[in-house]
């Protein structure tokens, strides 16, 4: 009768099993299967890791046993069959491809959870990866039993998840429907992390509640005074002028915020051709009174005054605002 016992597992199974031995290369390690029994045929589903807190030694392996435990509920609910504790498996040093009195006692506490028994898969690399499956029944008693790997040898049912989209939906129909859609903030789309920059920036200036303008060199008579801050004002125009460097002018930049001022530098068009010597300039910060900061002079802000200034520079020509 056991001799017509077979185990079958999927390739994900499979491949954990794999890939948990050759991330613990120098030590024991092992995992649970889970899956069902149809037939005859042991199926294995998936395997899960030993957990954070295990230990390993070359010569000795010990379960996460919470983890494990909840991790097993956790993954078994989301079949549409629900798994069951198959067994387990775990490394063994050299060709040992026999078990221990310690795994005596461990097989038997697994072989206890379901009436047909536990199978209980022991891997060797001497040199390559091999892996040996018992069958464990009690009283003890272990029956080398043949194995099998693919998903094409699974019924169906047995790889298909409780819930798709669609039920999820349907489940909580009366839920969604009274949900208030998400609707973007006012604000443009970050983009480069100047925003969050920004908003860094001024939410410091914030808790001053007033700012006062620095002195600039300015080309124009500016009036300085005091004003709290609107980021939104800020973020809006600055991005504009972003936007068009990136879409219109097809060029990189990066951007950093010194003090009350954001430095910028156009270094290559988007094609990878260098622009050389960098194109430079500054903005600040100070809401009530924007004002654009290049060649060691002052402009007041006016739009599309990024592009015109680094048109002006690639192309050589004078800038004038
Ligand atoms: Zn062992």
């Amino acid at each position: 009768m056991n001799e017509q016992k077979k185990i079958i597992f999927s390739n994900r199974a499979f491949n954990s099993i794999v890939s948990e031995t050759y991330d613990k290369i120098k030590t024991e390690t092992g995992g649970i299967l889970l899956g069902r029994i149809i037939d005859s045929i042991w199926y294995v589903v998936e395997v899960i890791d030993p957990g954070p807190n295990s230990i390993f030694t070359i010569t000795y392996f010990e379960y996460d046993t919470p983890y494990v435990n909840h991790l097993a509920k956790a993954i078994s609910k989301q079949y549409k069959i629900e798994l069951a504790v198959l067994g387990l498996w775990h490394r063994h040093p050299g060709s040992m491809d026999t078990f221990s009195s310690t795994d005596d006692l461990t097989n038997s506490e697994f072989s206890r959870l379901l009436p047909q028994g536990a199978i209980s898969g022991l891997i060797n690399i001497d040199p390559d990866l091999r892996l040996t499956i018992y069958h464990v029944s009690l009283p003890l008693k272990y029956t080398k039993t043949s194995f099998e790997v693919g998903d094409s040898l699974f019924p169906d049912e047995l790889l298909k998840y409780k819930f798709s989209i669609a039920d999820h939906k349907q489940q909580n129909k009366e839920k969604i429907k009274n949900e208030i859609p998400i609707t973007p903030s006012k604000t443009v789309n970050p983009r480069k992390g100047l925003l969050n920059k920004l908003s860094k920036l001024v939410s410091n200036f914030r808790k001053t509640t007033t700012i006062i303008i620095n002195n600039y060199p300015t080309a124009e008579n500016s009036i300085p005074q005091n004003k709290s801050i609107d980021i939104d004002f800020l973020i809006e125009l600055y991005s504009k002028e972003e936007l068009q460097l990136e879409n219109t002018l097809q060029v990189n930049y990066e951007s950093e915020i010194r003090g009350r001022q954001i430095f910028y530098s156009v270094k290559d068009f988007k094609n990878g051709t260098l622009i050389n010597p960098r194109i430079e300039f500054q903005v600040s910060t100070e809401i009530t009174n924007p004002t654009f900061l290049c060649d060691n002079k002052a402009y007041k802000f006016k739009e599309g005054i990024f592009s015109r200034y680094v048109e002006s520079k690639i192309n050589q020509t004078e800038f004038t605002n």
